[in-house]
């Protein structure tokens, strides 16, 4: 997810941050490597995998060396991605050392997940377009005014000369509509209009992006949003909107983590609510994701508690339980502004 809201780094004309490489820099890493493992970030969402599968077909298709390393398994409603039947959690035996490792969509490596092997920084590439990104790589792509890391990646796909198969356009079409909430969000620039309407000329499934990552919910994720909207409070004179999904309710309703994804734009979109909070308290931690209506900064309050993201929308693992993350994280929306 994404904003155009709120980005305070000094950025240069093309949008490219002062500490980051240049466009013609990461092109001739790029060229000069001959094998890529594209890494993606936990929980992954249609930006994280599908810039790194685009870059990877591009690649792929001057002959180099494409894997894909993620910690958990490709999400049900992603399967339909181009090339997401080769990515694993297994690096392979014979991966050539001076593999580059391409990093997309998170602020730290640390956001690939705790099986990530011991990478040398100087095999690291990351492209990224989240406010207070750490440049952990020797190469950092970093552009806080891109709708998505896909589209970040489009630069390097024309700086590359590359052919977009309709099998890429699917790609970096579902990065965009993923992080622009299907071009409901402010980051909806018309610039990133015309580089989608571009990526369905050269081919992209919008149909099918639309089917499977935006309707074609299991009943189960229906049930557990009826649950969690039951649930749900609203504080702070009508500000503040706020549930939780504990494992009590995953079970009842038979529903996963998966099935959780849409709960909290409901709460966003309450009339006259300026910051939103899906608690998820499952899987031995609680993770929240926060959204706002502009007003209020959600990743700096995300920042306070170790998180991070957008102006619009972050996320964090709170340590502690379910209670101390309600209030830890409404005194950090207080803080900023709620
Ligand atoms: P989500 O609510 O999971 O859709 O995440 C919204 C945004 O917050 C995304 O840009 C994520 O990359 C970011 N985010 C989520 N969880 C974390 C975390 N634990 N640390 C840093 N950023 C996060
Ligand atoms: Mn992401
Ligand atoms: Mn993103």
């Amino acid at each position: 997810m994404s904003s155009s809201v709120g980005t305070s780094a000094a950025v240069t004309a093309d949008g490219v941050i002062p500490q980051s490489n240049s466009t013609d820099e990461i092109v001739a890493e790029l060229r000069r490597r001959a094998s890529f493992v594209f890494v993606s970030h936990v929980k992954p969402d249609g930006d994280t995998l599908g810039a790194g599968l685009a870059l990877g077909l591009a690649l792929k298709a001057i002959g180099k060396r494409v894997g894909y390393f993620q910690q958990d398994p490709v999400p049900r409603n992603l399967r339909f991605l181009p090339d997401s039947e080769h990515v694993a959690r297994e690096v392979p035996a014979d991966l050539p050392a001076d593999t580059l490792w391409v990093f997309c969509d998170m602020s730290d490596f640390t956001r690939a997940g705790e099986f990530l092997p011991k990478i040398d920084r100087a095999n690291m590439l990351d492209i990224d377009h989240h406010l207070g990104n750490s440049h952990f790589g020797a190469l950092n792509y970093v552009i806080p005014t891109e709708a998505s890391t896909g589209t970040c990646v489009l630069r390097l796909l024309r700086a590359l000369d590359a052919e977009i198969t309709p099998d890429i356009a699917t790609c970096i079409l579902t990065t965009i509509m993923t992080d622009t909430g299907a071009f409901m969000h402010t980051n909806t620039t018309a610039a990133v209009l015309r580089m989608s309407a571009e990526m369905v000329e050269l081919g992209a499934d919008k149909p099918l992006i639309t089917e499977e990552i935006f309707a074609n919910k299991r009943f189960a994720a229906t049930k557990l949003l009826g649950m969690a909207l039951e649930r749900a409070v609203l504080q702070d004179d009508g500000q503040y909107c706020w549930t939780y999904v504990d494992e009590e309710m995953l079970r009842t309703c038979n529903a996963d983590g998966e099935d959780t994804e849409e709960i909290v734009q409901h709460l966003r979109a309450v009339e006259g609510v300026e910051a939103a909070a899906l608690f998820k308290a499952y899987e031995g931690a609680v993770r929240v994701s926060l959204r706002s209506s502009g007003k209020i900064n959600v990743q700096a309050a995300a920042a306070m508690l170790n998180g991070g993201g957008h102006f619009m929308a972050s996320g964090l693992t709170f340590e502690g339980d379910l209670q101390s993350a309600i209030e830890g994280v409404h005194a950090a929306l207080r803080a900023q502004g709620l």
